[in-house]
Order: C-alpha cells, then structure tokens, then sequence
C-alpha cells in the first residue's frame, strides 16, 4: 500500500512549493487509496517557531487538504514532530556508530577547508580524514578535548536510482562526501532524522522538490545501512518535483512576494482555485484543458505524468484558473464565502445585523458573476453598507468624472429626473436616467451614467448602476448625489 509524506520544517511563511509538494502527494495517496502522512522536521529549534507551523495548519485547513496521520489526527507512528522524537533518533545513531557504517570525525571546518586548499581538491565538503583513525589518534583527539560528530561513510561508485519524474539519475559517490548525522552535543541532523523517520514511518513513495535532487544518494546509502541494522524494512521510491520559476527565469525564492501561500488565501483566492493553478506546475490534466476539480486530479494523478522541466509560476494565469472555478460557484456558495472577507474589511459588522443581511443577499446576485476574487466583493459592495457620513469619492474618479462642468451638468439632471422616480426600482431609475442625460443632454452612456456611478458608489467599478441605485434606496441615492454637487 501507497504512504506518502509532506515534511515541512516550520520555518518561516509557508511557500507555493510546499502546496505543490503537499498536494501532488496528496492526490497520490487519494489515487491509490494510500496513507498521507504529515511530519513536522522542527528539529532544528533555533529556525523553527509556533507561528509557522501555526501557519502550515491553518493552510493546510484552508486548503482542505486532509491527512490521515500527522499533527492533530495523530497515528500509529506518533509523534509526528520531530523535536518530539529524540530517542528514536538516539537509538538510531548509536546503532550506525557502532556499526562500520559511521564513524567519529573530530575534524573542524577550518582544517578540513585548509586541507582542502593545501590539496587543490575540486570535491567539496569532507575529505574522509577520520574514516580509519587509529586508537591513538582518536586518543589524542580526546586528549585535546575534542568533541566528535558522527558523519556517515559513503560506499564507492556510483548510486542510480529510478526516479519517478526525472528517471534513470546517477551520482558518483566520489562527489558525494561523507556527510555529518549529528552535532558535536549528539543533536541529530536533517540528513539522519529525515530518511530514519521516513524508514520508520513506511513511507513508499518520496515526492518532494528537485532542491533536495542532490540529499537522495546520501538517503539511499543511508537506507542500506538502516536496512542491515533492520530500522529499515524498505527503501522508498523518489520522485523529484520541478522547481518552479518566478520572475527572469530564477527559482520563486522566499523574497518573491508570490512565493507565500497564504497570501492567496488573504486576497481571496479560493482554494480550489489555487490548487488547481499549482498543480499545473508539473501537471495537466490534458492538453488542452486547464480547468478542473480536485477530484478529477484524484482520479487522474499519475506521477509517471509529472513533467521534470522547471514551470513558471505566471499569476495572470493563476488568476484567470481562479476567475474559471468563481464562475463554478453558485451566489449562495460565493455569498457564503465571502462573508469573512466583507466582515475582515469592515464592510459587515460580525454579527451581520439582520438588514445588512437582507441587503447583502439581494446585492450578491449582482456582485457574484462580476468578481474574480472574493475580496473583490468588498470593494464592490463597500458603498451600500458604509454609514454616509463615511461615505466618500474615489480622489481620482472624482476629479475625472464629478469635479467637472460636463459631470455637475449630468448630476444636476440625473437629480432632478430621479426626485420624480416613482416607484423606486431598477427599471424606472433606468428609464429615468436613460431620457434624461441620452436622450434629452444627448450623452453617450458611458459618459452620462459613469458621473452618477461615481457619485453614488464612489468609483467606477461597482455593481450594474440601475440596481445598486435601487438597493441604496430614494433617500441614500439622492442624498449622494446632492453631496456630489457643488
Ligand atoms: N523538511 C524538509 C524541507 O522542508 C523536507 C525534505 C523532504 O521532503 O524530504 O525541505
């Protein structure tokens, strides 16, 4: 049976990679009815904070993404963080240490950089110095008061493995120093924690970013020794994620404002949206289809499909796949979902008072095919809900549109035809403004009703003008417009 894992180290605000890498696992555990495993890697304490794994819940929540074992939910191989594991990883380096597969270096950085200049090596990294110490060096290390790590001793020649995206990748072991397991006061590192807990874990499948491409020949030599020792039973398959791009071809790195996964959530992107975009990085569903569910993903994912060449992050493109899943949504279902947003920006008060509710279901209908993000509806429905004393002008629709002699001559006569409306409804504030500022002033309409649009709503953009004026009411609608005029 298939078990994946996502491990992030809770570090900072989570990336778009990491939804990546948490949902092509998560649509391979769903595809073949496999275990999603959630690990948090906080072992290294100085870089981990609350508020990042915090954040990676709440995302993971937004996302909807489940996970069948991992924080929260618990599991057969709780714990699942990693700075709650110490004696598994304690246990496991005493065995390699006591084995030929490590061994002690006491080796500091500066001697192994001075070797390496003294020697010219090309090969980066540690030199093997302490492989075969004899008993007396290691006693005069001690002697000197030297502190050893433990680093693990690389086989020779080469390691291929079958990679599920890139397939057939080969390292030559000559390039591939004996690297560190522990800290000189025994903290386990990375190198040791990760494959130790995907052993223990009975991870099948390693799906993560093409960033950690160069760790998976020490892993893999790591997993022999852990299977000879029997802490492991197996070795799993890996499967390296493309790298995504941002802006001139570099990698989206931490600094790239677009990088930040919950940004998308904060702007209104639903998360179907969202993850529909990301998984086109690497993935399709068909050549000539980008627009699709999570269960149609489900149903299709195939990691033999994963394309390895590097995909460009493109917002445009992410916007435009959230504007297709918007159109998805039923008004209900966008109301529903907007509401947090409308009550975030103050357009709403939390409780929504029964008339503002009453206001917001009959505005929806007009705000929801119009909008592409949910926190657009807060721009567009802010003017019916703002108390008229906080009421105000875009700055700079009103000097286009408002502050002009062609805009008070329209606002003098839309004020006038609409004193006379009666009843007060869409329909006739339409046929009123319609025969007085087209027909009668002989406007283009554009130019007639995008003064009123900006005196009664504030700016340009809002919902169609003859219902907006209707939902605001006689005595809102005039008022404003009077208030627009000098
Ligand atoms: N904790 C590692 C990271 O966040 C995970 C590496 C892996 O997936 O193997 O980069």
């Amino acid at each position: 049976t298939v078990r994946v894992r996502m491990a992030p180290s809770p570090t900072g605000s989570p990336h778009v990679g990491l939804v990546r890498t948490a949902l092509f696992n998560w649509a391979f555990a769903r595809h073949h009815g496999g275990t999603f495993v959630f690990r948090i890697e906080d072992t290294d304490k100085e870089r981990s904070t609350q508020e990042s794994y915090d954040s990676i819940i709440d995302l993971m929540r937004w996302l909807a993404l489940d996970w069948d074992e991992g924080p929260e939910v618990g599991g057969p191989h709780a714990p699942y963080f990693q700075s709650e594991r110490s004696e598994v990883y304690a246990d496991a380096l005493a065995r390699l240490r006591e084995s030929r597969f490590a061994y002690d270096c006491y080796c500091t950085t500066d001697e192994v950089a001075a070797r390496r200049l003294e020697s010219g090596s090309k090969v980066m990294g540690y030199d093997g110095f302490c492989r075969d110490l004899t008993d007396d060096q290691v006693a005069a290390f001690i002697a000197e008061g030297r502190r050893p790590i433990a680093r693990f001793r690389m086989p020779d020649g080469s390691i291929t493995w079958d990679d599920l995206v890139r397939g057939e990748v080969t390292f030559e072991t000559q390039y591939v120093p004996d690297f560190a397991l522990c800290r000189a006061n025994g903290d386990p590192l990375y190198t040791l924690v990760n494959p130790v807990d995907d052993a223990l874990m009975e991870i099948t499948h390693v799906l993560r970013g093409e960033d950690l491409l160069s760790s998976t020949p020490r892993q893999l030599a790591l997993y022999e020794a852990l299977k000879e020792l029997g802490i492991a039973k197996l070795t799993p398959e890996f499967g390296h994620l493309p790298y995504v791009m941002g802006e001139g071809n570099k990698k989206l790195s931490k600094r790239d404002p677009e990088a930040h996964a919950l940004a998308y959530r904060d702007q209104g992107f639903l998360p179907e949206g969202l993850l529909n975009y990301l998984a086109l990085l690497g993935w399709s569903i068909a050549a000539d289809r980008d627009v699709f569910s999570l269960e149609e993903m489900v149903e299709k994912f195939d990691i033999k499909d994963v394309n390895p060449n590097p995909a460009r992050f493109d917002i445009k493109k992410a916007e435009a796949i959230n504007a297709s899943h918007m159109r998805l949504l039923s008004t209900d279902e966008i109301t529903h979902r907007a509401l947090p947003y409308l009550k975030r920006d103050g357009v709403l008060t939390d409780p929504v008072s029964p008339a503002d509710q009453q206001l917001l279901e009959l505005a929806m209908p007009f705000v929801a095919e119009r909008i592409n993000k949910l926190t657009e509806a807060s721009r567009m429905l802010g003017f019916l809900f703002v108390a008229e004393q906080d009421f105000a002008l875009d700055e700079a629709d009103r000097a286009k549109l408002v502050d002009t002699d062609e805009g008070q001559a329209v606002l003098r006569a839309a004020y006038d035809a609409l004193a006379r409306v009666e009843p007060w409804s869409a329909a006739r504030i339409s046929d009123a403004l319609t025969a007085a500022l087209v027909e009668e002033m002989g406007l283009k309409p554009r130019v007639a009703f995008g003064a009123v649009r900006v005196a009664v709503t504030g700016k340009r953009i809002s919902p169609p003008l003859f219902e907006s004026l209707e939902l605001l009411g006689r005595d809102r609608g005039l008022g404003r417009l009077q208030s627009a005029l000098s």
